[in-house]
C-alpha cells in the first residue's frame, strides 16, 4: 500500500493515470478505475484536473451499435510539441511530434559546415522558429533534445563527436546565450534503442539496438532501463576487436568490428570487385532486383564479418530483442536469414532479431518520445510507430 503525504499520492496516480490512457490510446472512466485499482470518485477528480490542463480530451467510440456510446478519454495530441535534433555527418534532422508521439513535422538541411559556432547558431534558429509555430498550443514547444553521434559528458553537454572533433563543447550554454533554453543532449544510438522500445517493442526490457551506420554504435536496455555506463559512454560495440591484428582503426587498435561490418566498409568492398559501381541504397534493391548474384555474395560476405560480432554481443546481454538499424540491411530481403545462418552457436541466446522501421527517424523520435515522459512525469510510455516510420 502506499502511504505518504497526499500531493505524493495524487502525483503518482496522476502518472498511473495518464500512462494508461496513453497506453489504450482511448480509455473510460469506468475502465480506467478498474485497471488501477483506484476507486471511481479519485479517478474523477483526477481526470477533471487533467481535462482542465487540456492534457486530455473526451471522445466516443464510432460505431453503430444501438444504444449509449461510452465517453472514452484520450490525449491532447495538441497541447504540446516536442522537437528531436539528430546532428548528423552532413546533415541536420529536425522532427517535430505531437503529445501523442506522432511527426507533425520533419526537416532535413544539408550541411554546408563544419563550424561549432555556425552549427549552433543554425540550431538555434530553427528551435526559435519552431517556438514561434508551435506557439499557440497550450504548453507550445516544450523541450528540444539533440542526438549526437558522440559521446555525453556527466554535466549534458557534448564530451566529443568524432566526425566534427568536437572535444568538451558547452553547447547548452552556448544555446542559451543565443537566448535558445529547455535543450538537452543525448547520444543517438541510446536514443534509437529507446525509441525502438517506446514505438515498437513495448514490453521489451531487455533490447539491444545496433546502429550500423559510419560506424558501429548500440543503445542498451537492460532491466527497462538504459545502461550508460560509468563514464556515460557504454555501447561503442564498434571497437570490439573481431580480427586480432587486422585493419587499422580511428580508435588506435587494429581489428575493430566497425572495420569489417560498418555500412561504407560494404560500399568499399563491393566497389572493389563489382564492374558496377554502387554508391546508394537504391542501387543496391535495384541491382538485387535485377537479380545480381555478385552483389548478393557481396552482401552475404559482410553480414558474415557482422555476425562475428552480433555472436559476441549476444553472448555478453542475452538480450530479448536485437534491433538493427541498418538502411543496407533494410533493402536485402534476405538479410535476416543470412544472419540467422551464422548465429548457430549453442550457448548465445536471444528471442528475436528484426531490423529496424524508424530508420534513420529512430534517434530523432527517440528525442521527443523522452520529451514526453519527462513533461509528464511517467514510468513508462507506449506510443505507436504507424506516423513515425522511415516510410512516411
Ligand atoms: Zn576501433
Amino acid at each position: 500500500m502506499l502511504t505518504g503525504d497526499g500531493a505524493y499520492i495524487k502525483k503518482i496516480n496522476r502518472s498511473y493515470i495518464l500512462t494508461e490512457i496513453f497506453e489504450h490510446y482511448k480509455i473510460s472512466r469506468a475502465n480506467l478505475s478498474k485497471i488501477i485499482g483506484l476507486n471511481k470518485a479519485t479517478v474523477s477528480v483526477q481526470v477533471n484536473d487533467l481535462l482542465d490542463e487540456e492534457l486530455i480530451y473526451e471522445t466516443q467510440e464510432e460505431h453503430n451499435t444501438v444504444g449509449r456510446r461510452p465517453i472514452l478519454l484520450s490525449i491532447n495530441e495538441k497541447a504540446a510539441y516536442f522537437l528531436g535534433i539528430d546532428l548528423d555527418r552532413d546533415y541536420i534532422l529536425f522532427n517535430i511530434t505531437d503529445l501523442k508521439g506522432d511527426t507533425v513535422t520533419y526537416e532535413k538541411i544539408d550541411l554546408q559546415t563544419d563550424v561549432y559556432e555556425e552549427i549552433v547558431k543554425l540550431i538555434a534558429v530553427q528551435i526559435k522558429k519552431y517556438e514561434k509555430k508551435y506557439m499557440d498550443a497550450r504548453y507550445g514547444l516544450v523541450h528540444s533534445m539533440i542526438a549526437i553521434h558522440g559521446t555525453v559528458s556527466n554535466d549534458g553537454n557534448i564530451h566529443f563527436i568524432p566526425r566534427y572533433q568536437w572535444h568538451d563543447k558547452n553547447i547548452l550554454g552556448d544555446l542559451e546565450k543565443l537566448g535558445v533554453n529547455n535543450v538537452s543532449v543525448e547520444n543517438n544510438a541510446n536514443l534509437s534503442a529507446y525509441a525502438e522500445k517506446i514505438f515498437n517493442y513495448h514490453k521489451s526490457d531487455n533490447l539491444l539496438n545496433i546502429n550500423l551506420s559510419s560506424g558501429i554504435g548500440a543503445g542498451i536496455i537492460i532491466n527497462g532501463e538504459l545502461h550508460k555506463g560509468y563514464h556515460g559512454h557504454a555501447g561503442e560495440m564498434g571497437h570490439m576487436i573481431v580480427y586480432p591484428k587486422g585493419k587499422p582503426c580511428r580508435c588506435g587498435n587494429e581489428g575493430c568490428w566497425e572495420r569489417y561490418a560498418s555500412e561504407p566498409i560494404f560500399f568499399e568492398n563491393a566497389n572493389n570487385q563489382l564492374e558496377t559501381e554502387i554508391k546508394t541504397h537504391s542501387d543496391i534493391k535495384r541491382l538485387l532486383n535485377e537479380g545480381n548474384q555478385e552483389v548478393m555474395e557481396e552482401l552475404n560476405k559482410w553480414i558474415a564479418d557482422l555476425t562475428i560480432g552480433l555472436n559476441n554481443v549476444i553472448n555478453l546481454y542475452n538480450p530479448e530483442m536485437i534491433v538493427l538499424n541498418s538502411p543496407i540491411l533494410k533493402a536485402y530481403p534476405h538479410a535476416l536469414e543470412e544472419i540467422k545462418k551464422h548465429l548457430v552457436s549453442s550457448v548465445s541466446h536471444y528471442r528475436d532479431i528484426v531490423i529496424s522501421g524508424l530508420g534513420a527517424k529512430a534517434g530523432v523520435v527517440g528525442a521527443c518520445a523522452m520529451g514526453i515522459q519527462h513533461f509528464l512525469d511517467l514510468p513508462r510510455l507506449t506510443l505507436s510507430e504507424t506516423n513515425n516510420s522511415i516510410n512516411q
